[in-house]
């Protein structure tokens, strides 16, 4: 997954809900959420680990906050290539002070070895280092303080059965609503004093992707159309306009998405493999997996075969494609 920009990082953090009431939507989710905490609370404990999994940009990161915010713990956060050496986990799990929530984000990928450290110290809090090596090489076992561990995950499919199951808790987030995110919408753009009309805010809505991330930053790009190039306010045909100039069409596919379509449409729909998709679109076959197909697969303009993807007439026939050869598969 490609990180947010250094800006974006930010602006992501300044709009972030503070507390349940701000977060929108994913009820059951939070519903859940709200029972786990408050029974640890109650019972002075710290909340079992937790295992968020979801496409990028869906509110991992927020809830991990939340959950430290609920427990009036502190929040460490790390990711899992940050932790490259067994050594880096247990610097930081011996340093813990009790409690504390540590978020992992992209926790699959943990190195594998770094991973096995863990398991010590998520189920019976102690780790064991190995000092020197060779003939020389001893164990030491450190203890861990209570911690609660968080991890983020894209791809919960990647993480192996053991390390899964020392989650006690498993929560997936599923992307939003048109109208949930309106109301995201809505938060936003009073926090950043943008002026946003009712139907301005569904345009921007409805070409988001489910995502919270990327209504966000639409709202930034549309509010500077706005500002420049009429009085400022959000309307609803001045989002669409300035988010077609920005490469984004009425259904919110960007233009990696139409070229996916694009080259699976030269080659009769398909199947093509992951690599030559990837290598046509110039991008990395991860981000094209996590970020770029789950809208298609949803919107059922793209599928995942055995033999490789396949498009959907639909999907060809939006980005202005007839298909010469029917594929057998629709
Ligand atoms: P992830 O960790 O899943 O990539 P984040 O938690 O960083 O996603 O969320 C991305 C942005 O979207 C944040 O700025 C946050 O403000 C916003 N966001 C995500 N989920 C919600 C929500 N349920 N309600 C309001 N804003 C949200």
């Amino acid at each position: 997954m490609p990180r947010p920009r250094e800006d974006e990082a930010q602006l992501d953090a300044a709009l972030r809900p503070a507390t349940f009431t701000e977060f929108v939507g994913q009820k059951q989710v939070v519903a859940n959420l709200k029972v786990f905490l408050k029974a640890a609370r109650d019972r002075k404990e710290t909340v079992d680990h937790i295992l968020l999994s979801g496409q990028p940009g869906l509110g991992k990161t927020t809830l991990a906050a939340l959950v430290a915010h609920e427990m009036r713990a502190p929040l460490v956060t790390t990711s899992g290539p940050a932790l490259e050496r067994a050594g880096d986990l247990a610097g930081l799990l011996t340093r813990l002070e009790p409690g504390t929530v540590l978020f992992i984000d992209e926790i699959h990928r943990l190195p594998p070895t770094v991973e096995e450290y863990l398991y010590s110290a998520m189920e019976d809090r102690f780790i064991n280092i190995v000092l020197d090596s060779g003939p020389h090489a001893r164990t030491m076992k450190l203890d861990v303080p209570p911690f609660t561990l968080v991890g983020a995950t894209t791809r919960e499919g990647m993480l192996s059965d053991p390390f899964r199951a020392r989650f006690g808790v498993l929560l997936r987030l599923e992307p939003y609503p048109e109208a949930d995110l309106v109301l995201i919408l809505k938060r936003s753009a009073s926090l950043l004093k943008i002026s946003l009309e009712a139907a301005g805010a569904e345009s921007v809505a409805k070409r988001s992707q489910g995502t919270p991330r990327l209504a966000n930053r639409y709202l930034r790009r549309v509010r500077d159309f706005a500002q420049v190039e009429s009085d400022g306010k959000v309307t609803a045909k001045g989002a669409a306009a300035a988010l077609e100039r920005l490469g984004i069409d009425s259904l919110g596919l960007v233009p990696v998405q139409r070229q996916i379509l694009e080259v699976l449409s030269k080659h009769g729909g398909g199947p093509l493999g992951l690599k030559t998709i990837g290598a046509y679109v110039g991008e990395e076959e991860a981000t094209i997996e996590d970020v770029h197909e789950p809208y298609l697969i949803r919107l059922g303009f793209l599928k995942r075969t055995p033999r490789g993807r396949v498009a959907a007439e639909e999907g060809l026939k939006h980005v202005g494609v007839t298909v010469k050869k029917a594929n057998e598969l629709f």
